[in-house]
């Protein structure tokens, strides 16, 4: 399958092949993580808590059952998911009074604790996460990581003393996913999203979305700033240094395994994975070369190699299976292992190894004595390709218009005056939706393509995933 030809097609073909997760289970958009998939995942998340642990955030874990009475408290966020959830409605087999809800995310399950936990300013910030699954019923086509009914689920829930300090947390969430994207060789745009599409209760969202092969945007997580929207009705609030009770400003960071999704879409090729040197659950395979007569000599000093690489702290697989190196190259090519080494007889006697790299193919002899400094260079090297790769696709695929007409399928920057209304006919004529706005002061000039307003700020706009 080509991913040129039908990117839809070769995506779910690429999951299955590689198998990185088991869609056969008999509940729709609710699939089986496989070990090789689950290692990805859980490199990601180890990823995730050395960022937020290290930024002083403390993991939690909250039950996944949440009371319906609970739930409903904030009106707008229970608009906007109400069709979305799964009920249980009896234990065993009593009807319950109060009926539960598996959480869709965990606003509703925290923060009646929260109001219980802050009691003054000495207890904020209170910075807390939790990485577990969650639950949406969706309607749309299932895809595996990128649309799935039963979320692995990354949550960030913030409360603090002042607006001042809760904008301070947003802006450290945008460093945090500046990292993580190094990480992961991934490109993205932070927008803000439209009055009429933010997250359900939020006092403003912003997503972070990158650009698919398809030309279709895909939102990686979403940071929102929710001011005293929840504090409110769920009551949190504190004793200030002069004796009175404030209620606290709040925000959230989410991401899912759609960062997995990500990495397949974007960095996959027609061979099968492209694994991120970060998060690869193996970076290196050693293929020995076997020649007759040296079979034990090459044996020997390919699992020397793999001791010296293992101290040094890499994740090494040796391949000593009873196949043809051809057959090897394949499955592991397939896999997605960042760089190959190949050790033969004749590397042996010039004290060499030879390199391949999965993302560009390139075959390079390095000296045997000096292995672990070029397998760190080369591993950092692919890692600083591959983002950039996928950055000059996203630059490529993005163009600027000043009318709506015959419009590509990619991403599509054009001004917008800020209206509602100007918004709303953008979407209409374009047949697109509105991303949002750049928060990090991208400089445009221009006019609104509707109203023709001279605007400052362009506007995104792309077919979403
Ligand atoms: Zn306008």
């Amino acid at each position: 399958m080509k991913k040129a030809e039908d990117f839809s097609e070769w995506y779910n073909e690429i999951v299955e092949k590689a198998n990185l997760t088991d869609k056969r289970y008999p509940i729709k958009g609710m699939n089986v993580w496989t070990p090789y998939g689950w290692k990805i995942m859980q490199a990601i998340d180890a990823h995730i808590r050395h960022e937020f642990d290290s930024t002083n955030h403390n993991e939690v874990c909250f039950p996944l059952l949440i009371p319906e009475d609970q739930f409903a408290k904030e009106k707008e966020h229970i608009k906007g998911f109400d069709a979305e959830v799964f009920w249980v409605t009896h234990a065993g087999l009593n009807p319950l009074d109060v009926k539960l809800l598996l959480r869709p995310t965990s606003e509703t399950a925290m923060y009646p604790m929260f109001a219980i936990w802050v009691r003054s300013h000495a207890d904020l910030p209170l910075k807390t996460y939790q990485i577990v699954n969650t639950f949406r019923y969706e309607t749309k086509q299932t895809r595996a990581f990128i649309r799935v009914r039963e979320i692995h689920f990354f949550e960030s829930h913030t409360c603090h003393a002042d607006l001042e300090d809760a904008e301070r947390q947003v802006k450290e969430d945008y460093a945090i996913m500046a990292r993580l994207s190094k990480k992961l060789c991934i490109p993205y745009k932070l927008l803000k999203r439209t009055e009429w599409d933010k997250f359900p209760g939020a006092f403003y969202t912003v997503g972070i979305d990158t650009l698919l092969p398809s030309g279709r945007s895909l939102q990686l997580g979403s940071i929102h700033q929710y001011k005293e929207n929840f504090s409110k009705p769920y009551e949190i609030k504190y004793e200030d240094e002069k004796g009175e009770h404030k209620y606290v400003h709040q925000t959230t960071y989410g991401m899912s395994e759609r960062l997995v999704g990500a990495v397949v879409a974007l960095h996959g090729d027609d061979k099968g994975l492209v694994l991120p040197p970060d998060i690869a659950t193996m970076q290196i395979v050693i293929i020995p070369i076997l020649a007759k007569g040296a079979v034990d000599q090459v044996t020997e000093e390919a699992r020397q190699l793999q001791k010296d690489l293992k101290d040094a702290g890499f994740r090494t697989h040796l391949d000593e299976r009873d196949l043809r190196p051809g057959a090897k190259y394949y499955d592991w090519e397939l896999k997605g292992v960042p760089l190959r080494l190949e050790l033969g007889l004749r590397d042996m006697e010039k004290e060499q190894v030879t390199f391949v790299r999965r993302d560009t193919g390139e075959k390079s002899l390095h000296p045997r004595t000096h292995v672990v400094d070029e397998v760190r260079k080369m591993l950092s090297t692919i890692a600083g390709d591959m983002l950039d790769m996928i950055q000059k696709e996203m630059d490529a695929n993005t163009v600027t218009v000043d009318t709506l007409d015959n419009l590509p399928g990619k991403l599509i920057k054009t001004g917008w005056c800020g209206g509602e209304d100007c918004g709303r006919e953008i979407e209409a004529r374009s047949n697109k939706n509105i991303l949002g706005t750049p928060i990090d002061g991208e400089k445009f000039e221009g006019v609104c393509v509707i109203c023709g307003k001279p605007t400052d700020k362009p506007v995104y706009l792309a077919d979403a995933m």
